[in-house]
């Protein structure tokens, strides 16, 4: 099989270089933008905690290629670095490293995984609110969850979504937290529930439940 090495392109928001290889692609391979949007729920958090396995810094070598996302630095950066060791053992992989998830990083992540083809394997590193949000960009973009691997760095922060303002925003707290929108400046709870398409725990007014 004949290889293509180059440096990642990247955009300006990509803070370093990753390594980029692409094997020659068939036009048989599907991305997997091609593949229909999933269903979508709501579930809780549990279900999402016991991939946040933080210890292991392999990824799984069944995969047909790598990619991996990291927000930060310090501990991200080491655990993606690890990661990157080890999926250069197994297939072409590609790194991309931001400050946070935001709509200037969003650009060149949604761009990557969408030239991503099937059997990839995801790994996104980082704080709650930017890997939250950056997996479930993921799946809108057709990967499936056992493509993606979530490493939550610190999970002091969160993202919520407000039932009232339908804004998305980053917030410090947990479920069950009172908190301020920053979007409507309403006082919210947070709820455990939290929605896989939008990567954020839903959150509505705090005085609900004590209106009459
Ligand atoms: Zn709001």
């Amino acid at each position: 099989m004949a290889y293509e090495t180059r440096q990642s392109s990247g955009g300006t928001a990509v803070r370093h270089g990753g390594i980029q290889r692409h094997r020659s692609i068939s036009k048989r391979s599907r991305t997997l933008a091609s593949r229909r949007r999933l269903a979508v729920g709501v579930v809780t958090l549990d279900r999402n905690i016991s991939s946040f396995e933080l210890s292991d810094n392999t990824v799984d070598p069944s995969g047909s290629s790598y990619l991996l996302i990291s927000f930060g630095q310090n501990e991200s950066e080491t655990h993606a670095r690890a990661l990157l060791a080890d999926a250069m053992n197994h297939g072409p992989v590609q790194w991309l490293t931001f400050a946070s998830f935001s709509p200037v990083s969003r650009r060149p992540i949604e761009g990557a995984i969408r030239s991503c083809r099937n059997g990839v394997r995801i790994a996104i590193i980082g704080n709650q609110f930017d890997v939250l949000q950056c997996a479930a960009l993921a799946r809108s973009l057709g990967a499936l969850e056992n493509e993606i691997r979530k490493l939550i760095t610190q999970s002091s922060d969160l993202p919520i979504y407000c039932a009232h303002c339908r804004q998305t925003s980053r917030v410090v707290g947990t479920p069950g937290s009172v908190v301020v929108c920053s979007a409507c400046a309403r006082s919210v709870e947070i709820h455990a529930h939290f929605s896989e398409s939008k990567g954020c725990f839903l959150a509505s007014d705090a005085r609900a439940r004590t209106l009459p």
